[in-house]
């Protein structure tokens, strides 16, 4: 049986799955478990599994399965996930998501969501070659379709705006290609289940594919 809102959020790099999961969040009061997020402050630290992900990250592959089983294994047993949880970047691989299944299985949990953003490779590319991060609070910006009111200074916390290393062209195109050849067979996989929503991301603001995307999730939402 499924308890609260238990979300898979699936989608190319560059295709909005941040700037959506931020008003998810918020909206829907569960924690964003980011697996990206969560490797790139253990390469800011320094730390063993920092080193073990940095040089799959800045090639554009995949870090392996078992390590990042493990961080969703332990962050989906902390408290805060216990009511419900967005899951951003992860399962990237079919092994992944059935070994995310056997998590939830034993605590007798199941997933009620999967929402998939469906955006055109060429776009994908562009939104990726603009995108900064800020290096304070993580908040998302593009230089042409969503620029900081000063240049390189992020307008939430002040932080210092910088582009991720691996957002150059050559491993952007690796990590396409890995998407679709290792992570776009999960949409079938989840097909089967009745719990996909795909949501055309391309060519339209974020706020006209949050209209989407919260609509889904209010639909058939668990008690
Ligand atoms: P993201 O911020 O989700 O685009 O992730 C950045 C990079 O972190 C990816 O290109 C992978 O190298 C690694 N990564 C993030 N999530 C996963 C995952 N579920 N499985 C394997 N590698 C991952």
């Amino acid at each position: 049986m499924s308890a609260g809102l238990n979300v898979v959020l699936l989608g190319a790099p560059g295709a909005g799955k941040g700037t959506q999961a931020e008003r998810i969040v918020s909206e829907f009061d569960v924690p964003h478990i980011s697996t990206g997020d969560i490797l790139r402050a253990a390469v800011a630290a320094g730390t063993e599994l920092g080193r073990t992900a940095q040089r799959h990250m800045e090639a554009g592959e995949l870090v392996p399965d078992e390590v990042v089983i493990g961080i969703v294994g332990d962050r989906l047993a902390e408290p805060d996930a216990a009511a419900g949880f967005l899951l951003d970047g992860f399962p990237r691989t079919i092994d992944q998501a059935r070994a995310l299944d056997d998590i939830l299985a034993e605590a007798g949990r199941d997933l009620s969501h999967v929402i998939v953003l469906d955006v055109p490779e060429q776009e994908l590319i562009e939104r990726l070659s603009g995108r900064r991060m800020c290096r304070g609070c993580g908040k998302g910006y593009h230089l042409t379709f969503d620029p900081p009111v000063d240049e390189g200074v992020c307008d939430a916390c002040g932080g210092e705006l910088y582009q991720r290393a691996d957002d150059n062209e050559e491993t952007v195109r690796n990590r396409l290609v890995v998407y679709r050849r290792q992570t776009e067979p999960l949409v079938e996989y989840y097909t089967g289940r009745g719990l996909v929503s795909t949501i055309s991301g391309g060519g339209r603001l974020p706020d006209e594919v949050w209209t989407d995307v919260r609509a889904a999730l209010a639909a058939d939402r668990p008690a």
